[in-house]
């Protein structure tokens, strides 16, 4: 049995992934201490690890003070939390012993954690993949547009960094992608973009997809049917009360049964009346619920798009921000459904695209095919054996 130090962020698409992945390590005989926030101490404890949390609306604040303009500033963003990470991880675990550690591709300081406590480090990548190249160029070519002050913070805020916790910090590469000697990416390597880039250091397990039955009950069997649509838009950039109204005009008393997901920030009330032929929650089951549905209209987040296709789904993908257009222009390109833009989006444009997208079985085809490669790739279990054959190589 190994010790596992965990590190992830406070946020469902970087966490669902890795639950199945720990609930595996567990049932093989790993002792895990997983950090996260407080929101996802019960969905991680029953997993069987032990969970510590980091303060939520300091790791946020830090990180926003960075600035959002430019993928820099979202560098910048991400070594401040730094000061609020790392300090609150070594105090809480403080007379411990660690074998390797796991940490998010993102968020958490991951890479700076492992160097600083001499781990063996998995990253754990939810999104796509990023390589070292294809970085470099996108901020080469970003960078003749980043102001000079910014420039002057990382470098104030990296010095800062080998200062005070004794790690150097070589490229921003390092702090927005956290690379490690074994990177398990939750796709297949014939979804990810620009495979080739990728070496044996890269596992491409399939989509991590656990059932959440245990974490809330809901009745399905009102949805039966051949005409059911799925709509969210996650759960991060999803306060979009008049794409919810624009959806009531599309598909308000069409013979379309709709579950929708409006997000934790918009209230019912904010969405004026609700046709009947619409059903709303907060936060809806998706994994359960996507079982049973025709058509998923999704923001294209890397989870959402893997759960659709898994379960053979076809997509509408509205992407709105961060890696979702990359992730919506891969979903088209492969055929398993189309992209729309939010902006200047009509009602009718909406009905149409739903009509078009069930009408023609080509999507339908394609889904059904990855659905197959998604499942036959392994998921968590694959993911844990390739962390057991990475401790091999460590002798542990
Ligand atoms: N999710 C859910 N119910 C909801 C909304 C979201 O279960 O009502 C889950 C969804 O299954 C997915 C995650 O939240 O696993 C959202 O992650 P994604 O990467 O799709 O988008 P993000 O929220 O990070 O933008």
């Amino acid at each position: 049995m190994a010790r596992v130090l965990f590190i992830n962020s406070g946020s469902e698409g970087h966490v669902n992934p890795t639950i199945g992945v720990v609930e595996e390590l567990v049932s093989r005989g790993e002792d895990v201490v997983y950090f996260t926030i407080e929101d996802f101490r019960e969905r991680i404890e029953k997993t069987g690890a032990t969970v510590r949390t980091i303060d939520v609306q300091a790791f946020i604040k830090a990180f926003i003070s960075g600035g959002r303009n430019n993928v820099l500033e979202r560098i910048n963003g991400l070594l401040r939390t730094i000061d609020i990470m790392i300090p609150s991880v070594l105090e809480q675990i403080e007379g411990e012993r660690f074998d390797y550690i796991i940490h998010d591709s993102m968020f958490g300081c991951g890479r700076i954690l492992a160097q600083i406590l001499n781990l063996p480090a998995v990253n754990s990548c939810s999104s796509f993949a990023q390589s070292k190249s294809s970085f470099d160029s996108m901020f080469n070519q970003l960078s003749e547009n980043i102001p000079s002050e910014t420039f002057d913070e990382y470098k104030r805020l990296t010095t800062m960094v080998e200062e005070k916790y004794g790690v150097e910090i070589q490229t921003p590469y390092e702090v927005f992608c956290n690379p490690a000697p074994l990177t398990i990416v939750y796709t297949t390597r014939d979804f990810q973009p620009v495979e080739e880039e990728f070496d044996q250091t890269f596992k491409f397990v399939g989509p991590s997809i656990t059932s959440r039955k245990k974490y809330q009950h809901f009745d399905l069997t009102k949805f039966k049917g051949e005409k059911l649509i799925y709509i969210s838009l996650g759960t991060v950039f999803n306060q979009a009360i008049d794409f919810y109204k624009l959806c009531f005009e599309a598909f308000g008393n069409t013979e379309y049964t709709v579950v929708m997901s409006m997000g934790e920030k918009v209230q019912q009330s904010d969405l004026g009346k609700i046709p009947e032929n619409f059903f709303i929650k907060d936060y809806i089951p998706q994994i359960e619920v996507l079982k049973h549905m025709k058509l998923f209209i999704t923001h294209g987040g890397m989870n959402s798009v893997h759960e659709g296709l898994f379960y053979g789904v076809p997509l509408i993908v509205i992407p709105q921000s961060a890696d979702q257009p990359v992730i919506a222009a891969q979903v088209a390109k492969r055929g398993a459904g189309i992209q729309l833009q939010m902006q200047g989006l009509t009602a009718h444009q909406l009905l149409e695209s739903a009509d078009y997208v069930l009408s023609q079985p080509t999507f339908l085809q394609v889904a059904a095919k990855m659905k197959e490669s998604f499942q036959q790739a392994g998921g968590y279990q694959q993911a844990v054996n390739e962390i057991i054959d990475f401790k091999r190589q460590y002798n542990m």
